[in-house]
């Protein structure tokens, strides 16, 4: 047997696969048997028990994380002639509805170790129209929000946490979403908790806690369900145009037996990723994920080692392709955002304004990772990624 075929699998590993579970199921069918589907008294249940696990006193809960970072810039008052400060790395959405409501986003590059914003970054780009930073907790680890909520204070600035991967992960020993902030997760399959799409807003601040609530469905003033029940009046007023973004019982179905089992999932991505580590420590063509420096869980949302160009003749789009030819699923997150062409020719960036970023935009890619990862399965996917490296060794 040659090396190719030690490592080739005979059927396709996806890089990651929720964990739906009888639960999930049955609370499922309960909501459509009941005849109950869209918002109702899932969602409120589901809503009080994220907000009771990150410690947040408010929570929302949406169709999206897209939809909650859209919802927390209006609510906070950002529009038109406001900067906001973010990062290249990180999924476009985060960018997109910065430009959505009429602002311009700014780009604070990275640390290419850990991945996360770097604050004198964010420091250097502060100007009189910035409004508010957006930092996204990486992969799973958080960016360091002391430094950054500091900032905040100091220039009088509005913190968004994009949260979408780090439900589960704790900045010196408290959960993201327990800091005073507008913290906005999401619950898409590929993340730590699923509800199918979903995402959760939440927040210390009770005007935009209302403002969200209103944004969230038409700018109605009460929920929808409230409205049929019998000790309630028909009658609504439509307090401000608002969108139609509200989570559906059949997704808070889901994810009521979602998060009691996060601590679980987390642990089981964990001993995943320390296996890779482990497995990988000795290889040239591999560059391995960095802890943050500070007091910190990390939720493993995504194992993101990057391809080291210089110890191999491949490119990582090439790498990729040589792990689906081994029946290896890899996912590309991301390309840094500053490198699509509506941001490059709206605003002129050039790959190299972000030098960090765009060392890690040309080398990331998602091993796969999910609670139910077999030690089997990782196993090919350590004798393809070693295959892979050994093939293409400079
Ligand atoms: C997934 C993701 C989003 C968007 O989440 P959706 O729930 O899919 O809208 C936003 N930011 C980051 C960093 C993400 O990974």
């Amino acid at each position: 047997m040659t090396a190719h075929e030690i490592a080739m699998r005979d059927t396709f590993l996806p890089f990651s696969r929720p964990s739906i579970g009888e639960e999930e199921i049955a609370e499922l069918l309960d909501s459509i048997r009941s005849g109950w589907i869209t918002t109702g008294p899932k969602v409120e249940r589901f809503s009080a028990a994220v907000a009771e696990y990150v410690g947040a006193p408010y929570a929302v809960a949406l169709s999206s994380a897209t939809a909650g970072l859209h919802v927390a810039l209006l609510a906070h008052g950002i529009g038109a002639g406001d900067e906001v400060i973010t990062t290249p790395m990180t999924f476009a959405a985060t960018l997109n509805v910065i430009v959505l409501v009429g602002a311009t986003p700014v780009l604070a590059d990275i640390d290419r170790r850990t991945l996360q914003i770097r604050v004198e970054e964010i420091e250097r780009r502060i100007t009189p129209r910035t409004r508010a930073i957006i930092p996204v907790h990486f992969v799973g680890q958080p960016a360091d929000l002391d430094p950054i909520l500091d900032l905040a204070r100091r220039h009088d600035l509005v913190v968004i946490e994009d949260a979408a991967h780090a439900i589960g992960t704790e900045y010196k020993g408290r959960r993201i979403g327990a800091f005073p902030t507008t913290a906005v997760f999401s619950f898409h399959p590929n993340k730590n908790i699923t509800t199918g799409e979903g995402g959760m807003l939440v927040t210390h601040d009770e005007a935009v806690f209302e403002r969200t609530s209103l944004l969230k469905f038409h700018g109605m003033d009460r929920n929808a369900w409230k409205r049929f029940d019998k000790a309630g009046s028909p009658r609504y007023d439509i307090a401000l145009p608002g969108f139609k973004y509200n989570m559906l019982d059949i997704q808070a179905a889901i994810g009521l037996h979602q998060l009691p089992r996060l601590d679980g999932f987390i642990a089981a991505r964990e001993r995943l990723a320390a296996a890779y580590q482990e497995a990988f420590r000795d290889l040239d063509g591999l560059i391995l994920p960095e802890r943050v420096p500070y007091p910190a869980r990390h939720a493993w949302h995504l194992y993101t080692p990057l391809v080291n160009l210089d110890a191999l003749t491949i490119t990582r789009d090439q790498f990729m392709h040589e792990l689906k030819q081994r029946n290896i699923g890899s996912g590309l997150h991301y390309t840094a955002a500053h490198e699509f062409s509506y941001y490059r020719d709206t605003f002129g960036w050039q790959p190299d304004d972000f030098p960090d970023a765009h060392f890690v935009s040309e080398r990331i890619l998602s091993l796969p990772l999910f609670p139910a990862l077999t030690s089997a399965e990782q196993g090919d996917v350590i004798a393809a990624v070693r295959d892979v490296c050994a093939r293409f060794a400079r």
